[in-house]
């Protein structure tokens, strides 16, 4: 077997009566980076919720780095200390500083001290391009910068994954760039990443594999060039003709 870093297989969500996935299989491979695109209410944040077990799958089978997720007796928490999410929302610690809001975790979940903990969110401030805000309050930041902070925590965890649901989409148009900038960073050095995006010239030039999905399935799949720049489904088009 190559090295997948996740493996999803058979993947199926309902809320009650309500299907919202309905069978995906998906594997990732170490260092790439998949984008995922479509329509809202289509399942994407689903999706991701469920390979780091926000959600619980209906059926299916989630590997990540080689752990099911999905079996039983699947240390979960451990499991998740390995898979960073970001999301749309940046949740910090208002009150805490931007140095805090990074070591939070890493000394409760991982158990590091102090030390090793403030030398792991300082590295990560640096990547992330925020070296000179530690000692700021997230009120004190612009919500690009919240978020790039957002991105320097999960990073602070050593996340073999990462995975980003509409990371910019709270943002005003002038800041969204910056955070993108960070996360073409993160893809250059190699990390397995999975986005749930609207920024399809993010999705063009970073992605090594772009996925449509629609109405809790992927529709269609393939390099940015065969799904942005010449989709074969109808559902596809139309998608796209309302986004670009
Ligand atoms: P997307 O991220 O593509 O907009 P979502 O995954 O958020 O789509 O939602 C897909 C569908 O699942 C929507 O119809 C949504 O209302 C429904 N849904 C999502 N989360 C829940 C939930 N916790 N309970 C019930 N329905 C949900
Ligand atoms: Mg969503």
């Amino acid at each position: 077997m190559s090295d997948a870093k996740i493996e999803i297989s058979g993947l199926r969500k309902s809320f009650g009566e309500l299907e919202v996935l309905s069978g995906v299989d998906q594997r990732v491979e170490a260092g790439e980076v998949v984008c995922v695109i479509g329509p809202s209410g289509s399942g994407k944040s689903t999706f991701l919720r469920c390979v780091n077990l926000l959600e619980q799958p209906t059926s299916g089978r989630i590997v990540v780095d080689g752990v099911e997720l999905t079996d039983p007796d699947a240390d979960i928490d451990a499991a998740r200390t390995r898979i960073g999410m970001v999301f749309q929302q940046f949740n910090l610690f208002s009150h805490l500083s931007v140095l805090r809001n990074l070591t939070v975790a890493q000394r409760k979940v991982l158990g590091r001290d102090k030390r090793r903990a403030e030398e792991t969110a300082r590295e990560n401030l640096r990547r992330v391009g925020l070296a000179d805000k530690e000692n700021a309050t997230p009120a004190q930041l612009s919500g690009g910068q919240q978020q790039r902070v957002g991105i320097a925590r999960s990073l602070s965890m050593d996340p073999d994954v990462m995975l980003f649901d509409e990371p910019t989409s709270a943002l005003d148009p002038e800041l969204v760039g910056d955070v993108l900038d960070v996360m073409r960073g993160l893809a250059d050095e190699g990390m397995t990443m999975l986005v749930v995006t609207h920024e399809m010239q993010f999705a063009r030039e970073v992605a090594d594999r772009v996925l449509f999905m629609d109405g809790g399935d992927i529709v269609e799949q393939g390099s940015p060039a065969e799904v942005i720049g010449d989709p074969q489904r109808e559902r596809t088009r139309n998608f796209l003709a309302r986004v670009l």
